[in-house]
């Protein structure tokens, strides 16, 4: 007691003449970011432990073991990421039976909702990842029994939808928010690829991190120097430089000179780099669908139609909304090489 009592009064400081009785102590500055539901949906599939988690859960698996056998994944990691996806209300725990203690997870509405946004990034991944012996699954939709090569679409004329033509204005969620200090920057772009072979985990592999994301959004609502997506993101600029030169190498960006004294380059979307539009727009979609309190921060209109529209992903031999429960998949991988489940269906079952 002696001892805290004379730590406390032998370093306050004294006032007197010099020292002023008040000190001034100048807060940092409150940082903050663009509302976005692009972000708060990459913020889920960004780690990449919990996107393969999701993803085994369309391949069917419910049980712990199944998903620990598919990704050969620590008990720890993916207790923690099953925790955390409860909590964010992606999975929901049911009793395997009314005398059993142990739980599957299952998902739930918003986790099965994530699916178009996966085929969104499986055909992107597809289309420009792929391994010369094509696409690793085969998408059979039950709609139509066709094979099916869906795309993002507009919920208003069903044509498919390319940046270049679509405007956007503020939506009722419109504005910033402080940046939350527990944004992880760490790139885990490698953890991506584990398990069975995935165009989406190829997609990701490219796009990577929630940074790389964010780079790819502020391009896509112009940004093209390294200063505007310096300020517009509150990026670090070692980290900036660090995205920007590994999005040029996996070919999401050209780099060009526009001045030579100083020399400056900006960052320009090559056509790899304006499909991932479709991607990040279902993202958004499941982001106002599910994270946005009804207050979209963004509206999208369809300049070939002329209307706000929602983006869709449609199947294109009926066009039809796709589903994860009207699809099934032919592996073009032995699937018994990987342990995860074998169903050939995307969330077997009732949902
Ligand atoms: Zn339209
Ligand atoms: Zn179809």
């Amino acid at each position: 007691m002696r001892l805290a009592a004379a730590t406390k009064q032998g370093r306050r400081p004294k006032a007197g003449k010099d020292t002023p009785s008040v000190r001034i102590i100048q807060k940092p500055p409150v940082l903050t970011e663009r509302n976005c539901s692009v972000a708060r949906t990459v913020g889920i599939l960004s780690d990449a432990w919990a996107f393969l988690v999701i993803r085994e859960g369309f391949f069917g698996a419910r049980r712990f073991e199944e998903f620990r056998s598919a990704l050969e994944i620590s008990r720890a990691t993916l207790t923690d990421r099953l925790r955390r996806l409860t909590r964010e209300g992606i999975f929901r725990e049911i009793s395997y039976s009314e005398t059993s203690s142990r739980v599957e997870y299952k998902l739930t509405k918003s986790g099965i909702d994530l699916y178009p946004t996966f085929m969104a990034l499986m055909q992107f991944g597809d289309r420009w990842l792929a391994d010369p012996k094509g696409a690793p699954l085969q998408l059979i939709h039950e709609g139509c029994n066709c094979v099916s090569k869906p795309f993002v679409s507009c919920s208003c004329c069903h044509e498919h939808v390319v940046a270049r033509k679509v405007s956007y204005r503020d939506g009722p969620g419109a504005g910033k928010t402080p940046i939350e200090p527990s944004r992880r920057s760490r790139r885990t772009a490698d953890d991506f690829m584990r398990g069975r072979p995935s165009s989406v985990s190829r997609a990701l592999e490219v796009i990577g991190d929630r940074w790389s994301f964010l780079v790819i959004r502020e391009a896509f609502f112009g940004a093209r120097r390294f200063d505007k997506l310096q300020v517009e993101l509150n990026i670090a600029s070692n980290i900036l430089t660090d995205r920007l030169a590994r999005l040029v190498e996996r070919g999401v960006f050209k780099k060009r000179k526009y001045q030579s004294l100083p020399e400056r380059f900006e960052y320009l979307l090559t056509p790899m780099g304006m499909d991932l539009y479709g991607p990040l727009i279902m993202m958004m979609a499941w982001g106002d669908k599910w994270r946005a309190e009804g207050k979209p921060p963004l509206i999208l209109r369809h300049l070939d139609c002329g209307k706000d529209f929602t983006p869709t992903v449609i199947c294109n031999r009926c066009g039809e909304p796709i589903h994860a429960t009207s699809m099934k998949y032919r592996m073009r991988y032995n699937p018994d090489k990987f342990g995860g489940t074998k169903s050939g269906r995307a969330v077997p079952g009732r949902v």
